[in-house]
């Protein structure tokens, strides 16, 4: 018998209303010969008036007591839902994630989950019942309650999914479709068809709101279909499965992450462990940070700078306080004014010129870059928050995201044409045996055939980044990273690196445009090494980057670019260190790599 799981976020169990809605299409599926899993949340605002009630009582409520407060909003839902599926002839079970056996780490307010079972809800389903689950919570090894972190109902549904084998999961929420960007934020978004597990994933931590970001991972390492689509509707919505939507677009989808902050550390020691110090401070209490930028400086001092979510620039500023205060004198600056804007795109990794596309858009805009940062399948900048809306709309118009692709996949929702491989039981009982959200990771690799160009003294003005890329594209020079720094004294450092047989041109381009437009100096160096780990989730895993400092540090390595996406990170050390590095990173990470 197939298995279907049925996701209901806030607004589409507002009301009582809603709720029998929700309750007949969960019914509908079980009558046409599913067995029908629903996983719902919170009615309406509910967890934020939750919220809202603990800070008007305290400035820190213990995260413990935040965890106990917030699940009761899905406490009250799974109820409600189940009155109203026997209300209507049917009969459900509710039951909370302890309830269900949703075992997480006891990290409150962000657990990630560590094994679920499913013993009581086959029985439940195996009676001809509903099974409505709460989304959003579990229960650590002493018993308490935990939260997945805002929006975590996703990867409740998904993770139901992934250990009940279920054909799909269903999530329905109150748009019909995951789109090209936000549509509450840009009227000329367009709904995908079809969208790949790697595109949500990076577009989801990058802001895409309408799947937590955990949901992807789990769809992505158990290989659940997921249908994202109306709640208010019948129509098909969007698939989020293996491939694109289009086999040759280089980008699919435009992302805001609008509360963002900026920090900069100046006159840290350069020497390896630096980084190291510093990131695992942040990373111990579990802040996500991206777009990392160190900087060799002068007189053996580095700067680094890097962006957390503005709501976390408290305790990262503390952490730093902590990590620094042995380093001598540093001067610690931030902005929590700045938005990131990303495109995301499997396809751009074959696809000369993205770049400079989406820079040259911004430039035209008079919109400034404050510091760049990109990987193999996205490309983000930082800007002022006040231009971070315009900004997305114009990277949007400039790839032409509102026009589907000529190649476009043909929409198939269709579960059991979905094929979960063969060995999927065998999966779930590999993966089952770990902690099921512990980091993945499917190889590590060493790249000895890229160089790197670097243009120091960049003004702070925009439409730099735009001519020196454009000038490389027109080349046809396939650049691959790009870090831009954040100007320190107005002045920041543009890093990129090209195949070792273009590096002629690409610095005779970077060298050109450098004295057109008062830069500074330009360099180059053909004997890197780029090193890269790939799996599943790097990024919001906070302590993978530090690893990877950290196996670096102590064998005395200096890592001198990284840039990182949720499937990838990616260090450039010494040319000569490459095959030394890479023996540190598989041994670091050898206990995670599947
Ligand atoms: P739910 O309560 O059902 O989980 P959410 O509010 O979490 O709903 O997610 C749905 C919202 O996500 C939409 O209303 C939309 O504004 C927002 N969103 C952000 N990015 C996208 C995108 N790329 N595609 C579709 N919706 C998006
Ligand atoms: N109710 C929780 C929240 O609002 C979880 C969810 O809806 O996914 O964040
Ligand atoms: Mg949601």
């Amino acid at each position: 018998m197939t298995t279907i799981v049925q996701k209901f976020g806030g607004t589409s169990v507002a009301d009582v209303e809603k709720i029998k809605s929700a309750a007949r299409k969960a019914i509908r599926a079980q009558k046409a010969g599913h067995q029908v899993v629903m996983v719902v949340s919170a009615m309406g605002k509910t967890t934020d008036l939750l919220v809202k009630l603990a800070d008007d009582i305290t400035e820190r409520p213990a995260p413990r007591e935040m965890d106990m407060l917030l699940s009761t909003g899905e406490q009250v839902s799974v109820a409600l839902m189940a009155m109203a599926i026997d209300s209507l002839g049917s009969h459900g079970v509710s039951l909370t994630g302890a309830q269900i056996g949703i075992r997480t780490d006891n990290t409150h307010t962000k657990a990630r989950i560590k094994s679920i079972e499913t013993d009581r809800m086959k029985q439940i389903l195996d009676e001809g019942n509903i099974v409505i689950a709460a989304g959003f919570q579990g229960m650590d090894d002493e018993l308490n309650i935990t939260t997945l972190g805002r929006g975590g109902s996703d990867t409740t549904a998904v993770a139901l999914a992934a250990v009940l084998i279920a054909d799909a999961c269903e999530i329905y929420t109150d748009v019909d479709g995951v789109y090209t960007t936000d549509p509450r934020l840009l009227a000329d978004a367009r709904r995908v068809n079809q969208i790949s597990y790697d595109e949500m994933l990076e577009l989801a931590s990058l802001g895409a709101g309408v799947m937590h970001s955990r949901s992807i991972e789990f769809a992505k390492k158990f290989n659940v279909p997921i249908h994202v689509r109306s709640s208010f509707t019948d129509q098909p919505g969007t698939m989020i499965v293996a491939h694109p939507e289009s086999p040759t677009a280089a980008v699919s989808g435009a992302a805001l992450t609008k509360e963002e902050a900026r920090i900069s550390i100046v006159g840290v020691p350069d020497k390896p462990g630096t980084s190291l110090e510093i990131f695992s401070k942040v990373a111990n209490r579990n802040v996500t940070v991206d777009m990392i930028v160190q900087n060799v400086g002068t007189e053996g001092k580095a700067n680094i700078s890097f962006t957390v979510p503005a709501n976390e620039l408290t305790v990262t500023l503390e952490a730093i306080d902590e990590a620094t205060s042995a380093m001598g004198p540093v001067t610690v600056t931030s902005d929590d004014e700045v938005s990131k804007v990303s495109v995301v795109g499997l396809g751009m990794a074959n696809e000369t010129g993205i770049a400079a596309k989406m820079f040259q858009a911004l430039a035209d805009a008079g919109i400034n870059m404050q510091m760049i940062t990109t990987s193999e399948i996205k490309i983000s900048a930082l800007v002022r928050r006040d231009q971070a809306s315009e900004a997305l709309s114009i990277v949007h118009r400039a790839f032409e995201l509102d026009k589907p692709p000529a190649d476009a996949a043909t929409p198939k929702i269709n579960y059991t044409d979905s094929k979960r491989p063969q060995d999927i039981e065998a999966i779930v009982a590999r993966l089952g045996s770990v902690d099921m959200e512990e980091l993945f990771l499917d190889g590590i690799s060493l790249d000895k055939e890229q160089a790197v160009v670097t243009i120091n003294g960049v003004p702070d003005t925009p439409g730099i980044a735009a001519k020196v890329f454009g000038e490389i594209a027109s080349e046809g020079i396939f650049v691959d990273m790009i870090v831009q720094s954040f100007g320190i004294d107005s002045r920041a450092r543009l890093s990129f690196t090209v195949p070792k047989d273009g590096i002629a041109e690409a610095e005779a381009a970077a060298k050109k445009i450098a004295a057109d437009l008062s830069c500074g100096s330009v360099n180059s160096a053909a004997d890197i090494a780029k090193l890269s780990v790939s799996g599943i989730g790097l990024r919001s895993h906070t302590g993978v980057a530090t690893r990877m400092f950290g196996a670096l540090s102590k064998a005395g390595i200096n890592v001198a670019i990284i840039s990182t996406s949720e499937v990838r990170v990616n260090v450039i050390v010494d040319g000569n260190e490459g095959e030394r590095a890479l023996e540190c990173l598989e041994q670091a990470f050898a206990d995670v790599l599947r």
